[in-house]
């Protein structure tokens, strides 16, 4: 059968491909193996301005003006009220950014990109713009190839939901929970989400998370968790766009995938908006967005840089430098640069 032509097809409806999705008019296909919002693999914290400047406040759990870092006994309590943080309910969020996008939506999980064909569950599809935004596993530009998750590019993150009623954002660094990575506490109004994440990309966190939750006395509910990227990957593959996990854009040390695959998927299809519209070559087009994402190389290696040593440094030496930073002259310098990472206008939403 000869595959259904398109403009544009956006592999992926999660924070990537609907930040993409949204800014394009015309014939574009927006693809995913799930209904937009099913399946919620994130703690889903955020800035508060990301949902206010993308039109869906209304997916706001709870704000936090605070965040809290543990190390044993030790806690330093950090003023977040430059840039508040938020928690969001995940299906919200997603179904609304869906309803300002005109794409047509059809579930299906790609299988494989070949000959120039997106081929697909429901069938083939093509399109001379490829944008892929499928998470971690990059389905289109990876190929065929099989992701060894393992190669120390890749935290793998689990959580559960707990009933813990609290106001208090909380990361906490205990070694004998976690040797190699952190832990979370995320208020989500109703309750907590509690989580682990592994740097090295150990799987099995299972066991760690029910021993600590007993010891904390706090029963869990579900379960979710998944692999994420900490090291910053190709924009760009042939002539495929990559956007969010699919191109290793998750910050490193603090986890936060989100954000970036918000913002650069907004440029991204502020760029395809361009091709489709002739005013722009897919060539230039490429080199545009790739361009865009290099000039945060540096930003990434420094946090991939701390991410190492809160790993390797002595939690003594870890306690004085968050110390350090939660007060003057640090804090001011470095949070509000750092929470505004990415900031959109409302302006920039699409008409
Ligand atoms: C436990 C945990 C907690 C986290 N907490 C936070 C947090 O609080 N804040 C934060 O900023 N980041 C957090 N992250 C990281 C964040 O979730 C990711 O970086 C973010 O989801 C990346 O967005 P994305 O759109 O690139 O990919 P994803 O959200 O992974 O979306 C990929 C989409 O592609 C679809 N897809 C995959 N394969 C196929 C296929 N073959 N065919 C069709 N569709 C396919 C999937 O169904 C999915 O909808 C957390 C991660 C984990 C694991």
């Amino acid at each position: 059968m000869p595959a259904v032509e398109y403009a544009a097809i956006v592999v992926g409806a999660s924070f990537a491909g609907l930040a993409v999705a949204r800014q394009l008019r015309g014939s574009v296909l927006l693809l995913d193996r799930n209904d937009v919002g099913a399946i919620q693999t994130s703690a889903c914290g955020t800035p508060l301005w990301v949902p206010e400047a993308l039109g869906v406040a209304k997916s706001v759990l709870q704000v936090h003006e605070r965040l809290t870092v543990r190390m044993g006994n030790h806690a330093v309590t950090y003023d977040l009220s430059d840039v508040p943080f938020c928690t969001f309910d995940y299906e919200a969020f997603c179904r609304g950014l869906r309803d300002q996008c005109e794409a047509r939506f059809v579930k299906a999980a790609v299988t494989e990109w070949k000959d120039g064909q997106v081929v697909t569950t429901a069938g083939s599809f093509s399109a001379p713009v490829i944008v892929d935004c499928s998470g971690w596993r990059g389905v289109v530009v990876n190929g065929a190839a099989r992701l060894q998750p393992s190669l120390g590019a890749y935290t793998f993150g689990l959580e559960a939901h707990t009933p813990v009623r609290d106001d208090k954002l909380t990361f906490f660094l205990d070694r004998n929970v976690i040797p190699r990575g952190l832990g979370w506490i995320f208020p989500v109004g109703s309750g907590s989400l509690i989580g682990l994440g592994s740097y090295s990309g150990h799987s099995k966190l299972r066991p760690a998370l029910e021993h600590y939750l007993r010891r904390e006395a706090i029963p869990a509910g579900a379960y979710h968790g998944t692999y994420f990227p900490n090291r910053l990957g190709r924009a760009t593959a042939g002539r495929v766009f990559a956007v969010g996990d699919a191109a290793g854009q998750c910050l490193p040390l603090t986890a936060e995938g989100i954000r970036p695959a918000l913002y650069f998927g907004g440029e991204c299809g502020k760029i395809v908006k361009r091709i489709i519209a002739g005013s722009l070559t897919l060539d230039a087009g490429l080199a545009s967005y790739d361009g865009i994402v290099r000039r945060y190389r540096k930003a990434y290696r420094i946090l991939r840089w701390v991410q190492w040593a809160t790993v390797h440094a002595p939690t003594s030496w870890l306690a004085a430098l968050t110390e350090l930073a939660a007060h003057r002259p640090l804090h001011p310098r470095w949070w509000p640069r750092y929470g505004r990472f990415g900031r959109f206008e409302p302006a920039e939403a699409p008409a």
